[in-house]
């Protein structure tokens, strides 16, 4: 029986962070048993913001491939590559540009939140509007019908599935319709207690060396109420409590700390000693296959150039039926 197919991506942006290893990356390892899946490394996407800093794009490729690969996404269960290596991407782009609806791109909710977020940056270009309608040509030139995005990418999905039934409408049938795949994600605190996030500067990043993560969780934020060791506190008011919930595997242990935490048993340096060392029990396999792929750089570029092959003969078919519905190809 055909797999469904399943496509999602990360914009390179630099290294990737706890968050990003119990949110997508948890939910990508599983999905990559179940479909065929196909996770892209979006440099497109990343120049529309960093246009007037592209040189940094190259070298956070290559950081990201280092954690996907770290955390165990695997070249042989899922395509593995690279968008700028896939010239799919562009072209479908274009032809799907080309009736893209205007308005619908300038009412996006998510585009003018963008804009006022990065108001250092000049982002007043078709690019940066037309953000949508790249990710839309991302997941359609596989046809992938199962998209996951976390709730705030939802109405690009959105956009994704009405440029679909658009070209359908206007051409003929090519594209089945992408459905979002909302999977639960454990929200996961920065150290100030902020969403953990590199532009917060908050973040405890999968490859960190572990004495300077150790550095950064000592000095986390707590539960306010307790000023003093003597002060009792709430563990759901504080942020290295979620952290615990999702790195903290032993409910006996949890429930010991949380205990301990309410009666002032323990003290926080106590409770994030725990923490540490579960988020040791994580990280040091990850860092370990971490270090071997950085010196093995070459295995690294057969896996994009193995991965950017396999999507393109995918790919290549999608544009045939595209231009042959448009009316290139007779
Ligand atoms: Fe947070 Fe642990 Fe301190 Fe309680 S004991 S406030 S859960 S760090």
């Amino acid at each position: 029986m055909m797999k469904e197919c399943v496509f999602s991506g990360m914009r390179p942006t630099g290294r990737l962070h706890l968050g990003h290893l119990a949110g997508a990356l948890s939910n990508w390892l599983k999905l990559q048993e179940e479909f065929e899946c196909y996770y892209c490394i979006v440099d497109w996407h990343a120049l529309m913001s960093e246009y007037m800093n592209s040189s940094a794009i190259k070298g956070y490729c290559k950081e990201i491939l280092l954690d996907w690969l770290a955390v165990g996404l695997d070249p042989n269960k899922a395509v593995i590559f690279q968008q700028s290596h896939v010239c799919g991407h562009a072209e479908l782009h274009l032809a799907l540009s080309m009736i893209a609806p205007l308005g619908r791109l300038e009412r996006n909710p998510i585009y003018k939140e963008q804009l006022e977020n990065m108001a250092d940056k000049d982002l007043q270009t078709y690019g940066f509007l037309g953000y949508p309608v790249l990710m839309a040509a991302d997941i359609l030139l596989y046809k992938a019908t199962k998209v996951p995005v976390g709730e705030d990418q939802s109405i690009h999905l959105e956009i994704a599935k009405e440029l679909a039934r658009r070209f359908n409408s206007v051409f003929r049938e090519v594209f089945p319709e992408p459905e979002i795949l909302l999977t639960p994600t454990p929200r996961v605190p920065g150290i100030d207690g902020r969403k953990m996030s590199k532009s917060y500067n908050n973040a405890l990043f999968i490859s960190e060396d572990l004495n300077d993560m150790w550095d950064k969780v000592r000095t986390m934020m707590t539960d306010p109420a307790r000023m003093k060791r003597t002060d009792p506190g709430e563990p759901e008011k504080c942020p290295v409590w979620e952290l615990h919930k999702v790195f903290t595997l032993d409910e006996d242990k949890r429930a010991e700390l949380a205990h301990g935490c309410r009666t002032a048993g323990i003290g926080c340096i106590d409770c994030k000693k725990v923490l540490m060392d579960w988020i040791k029990v994580k990280l040091e396999p990850i860092q370990e296959r971490r270090r071997y792929f950085e010196t093995h750089g070459l295995e690294m570029m057969d896996i994009l150039r193995e991965g950017a092959k396999k999507a393109s003969e995918v790919a290549s078919k999608t544009m045939d039926e595209v231009k042959s519905a448009v009316g290139f190809i007779l």
